[in-house]
């Protein structure tokens, strides 16, 4: 798969393990997740290293640890070790306080502190220094994600020759958002160290080379599809569209088995004659969960008619406690679920909103998949949205509608055969629930049907398969154009 002869190194800011500290030292398991299930097989086959923060600053023999653990999974584990400074300031600072705001196009909750600026680069340099230790002139480095944007620039001021290719997982803002950046030039200017730049979406693609051309000046296209080449007054490299994905067979068998079954019975059981609606998101303001609800209540005072027959499950996965805009939205979401019990709950036990405020078991997130007759996922912004595709996976019997926002990278896509909503119009969003709800199983079939084979034909294997492949392929002409954003 991988088309050379080297290693494949892979880095993030995270580390694919989980670390548990007991009395006789530190224990470690591999962790879960898209992008590991993905890139096991071809870190094992070809040989190679994932390089990254275990996700824990405390001292002690980590090494030992994860030395043993590579010997069970067949590739090595190397950390980064990092002081709680660091962490606060390159990781809670400057990624999730700058960048997430703002490449989510929500300018107003950045809070652009110096500091975090200094241990941002201070970070990406230690990474860098890591990555040397480790990496031969054939291997090929691939970068991940918005925490580590300079980390090429610092690789090739230490003489790193080789490849290196950088993913994208959120999105890349429009040029008037990013311009507000104080560090926009030299990240734009580090990123250009890369010999392949991946974006989840053409949309994303061409936001980059647009702040490129006003920042830095000149960057012409060499080809028109998902991947191309790039020329800019100090270098040549290639960029592209790589729509992130899941393990289809994973969720779809999964959907299948006794315990999603005997899981998806004892919901039905509970929430008797009553068609359910899903949300499942992070707790994040990017997700739209207050735009959501409002959607939902408008929906239950304009179409009466629906009250006891329809209810919101929202599933809410805790994140990023320590910051303090989180805690919040927490408290208004909560907040407007209690609004809309207090007012339409009713005596045959009906309830409106099921809030769960948890991370599920896959058994029991699965079994709210089957069970949930439509998936309201209506994000404000985001890179991809991996809930929309594992839904249409394990929806076998193809009977469920996906509701799906535009500004989801998904709706690139799935948008010709989702429910497309403005998640910021609410009239609009209750009026898709309405369509959903009444919506025939023909046309129900037809539209899950064609989602469900986007999903299997371009799951998260092909997704690393075309990344490797766009970075060695000779010729460019065998990626074709993919599909756009509606918006
Ligand atoms: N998820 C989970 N536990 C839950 C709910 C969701 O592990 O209780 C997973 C879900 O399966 C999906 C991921 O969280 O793979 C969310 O990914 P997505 O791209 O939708 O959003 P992100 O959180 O990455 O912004």
């Amino acid at each position: 798969m991988l088309h050379q002869r080297g290693n494949l190194i892979v880095v993030s800011n995270r580390l694919p393990v989980v670390l548990s500290h007991e009395t006789d030292g530190w224990h470690v398991e591999p962790g879960s997740g898209g992008l590991v299930t993905a890139l096991a097989p071809v870190l094992r086959d070809r040989g190679g290293t994932w390089i990254g923060w275990p996700g824990t600053s405390a001292d002690g023999d980590i090494e030992s640890a994860l030395t043993s653990l590579a010997g069970k999974i067949g590739y090595s584990l190397v950390p980064v070790r990092l002081t709680p400074n660091e962490t606060a300031k390159y990781y809670e600072g400057f990624s999730n306080e700058i960048i997430w705001p703002l490449f989510h196009d929500m300018q107003s909750l950045c809070n652009f502190d110096p500091s975090y600026w200094n241990v941002y680069r201070d970070v990406n340099r230690k990474f860098a220094e890591v990555v040397m230790r480790t990496v031969g002139n054939d291997d090929f480095v691939w970068l991940h994600d918005y925490h580590l944007m300079l980390t090429a620039k610092y690789m090739r001021e230490m003489g790193f020759k080789g490849k290196i290719g950088f993913f994208l997982h959120i999105p890349f803002p429009p040029l008037d958002m990013f311009l507000r950046l104080p560090w926009r030039a030299e990240i734009l200017t580090a990123l250009t160290e890369c010999d392949l730049v991946g974006f989840q979406t053409m949309r994303d693609r061409r936001n980059f080379v647009h702040c490129l051309r006003a920042i830095l000046g000149g960057a012409n296209y060499c080809g028109r599809g998902q991947v191309c080449g790039l020329t800019t007054e100090h270098r040549e490299f290639r960029i592209g569209a790589f729509p992130i994905s899941i393990d289809f067979g994973y969720f779809s068998e999964k959907a299948h088995s006794d315990e999603v079954a005997e899981c998806a019975w004892q919901i039905h059981a509970n929430l008797p004659d009553r068609q359910i609606v899903l949300g499942v998101d992070r707790l994040d303001y990017s997700k739209g969960i207050l735009h959501r609800l409002d959607a939902f209540k408008r929906l239950l005072a304009r179409r009466p008619e629906l009250q006891n027959h329809v209810s919101l499950v929202q599933i809410i996965v805790p994140s990023r406690r320590g910051i303090p805009e989180y805690g919040a939205l927490k408290t208004r979401i909560e907040r407007a679920v209690g609004e809309i019990n207090g007012r339409f709950t009713q005596l045959t036990g009906w309830i409106p909103v099921h809030y769960i405020y948890r991370s599920l078991e896959q058994t029991e997130l699965i079994a709210y998949y089957r069970t949930a007759e439509i998936a309201l996922i209506t994000p404000l912004k985001d890179g991809m949205n991996l809930v929309a595709k594992e839904y249409c996976a394990a929806n076998s019997e193809e009977s469920g509608v996906l509701i799906l926002s535009e500004f989801a990278g998904a709706a690139a896509e799935l948008g010709k055969a989702a429910l497309l909503v403005n998640p910021h119009d609410v009239v609009g969003v209750a009026e898709a629930l309405h369509t959903a709800l009444s919506m025939p199983l023909e046309e129900r079939r037809r539209r899950m049907g064609s989602m469900r084979q986007i999903v299997r034909r371009h799951d998260v294997f092909w997704w690393v398969d075309t990344f490797l492949r766009a970075a060695f392929a000779k010729d460019l002409s065998n990626f074709p154009v993919i599909a756009e954003l509606p918006t």
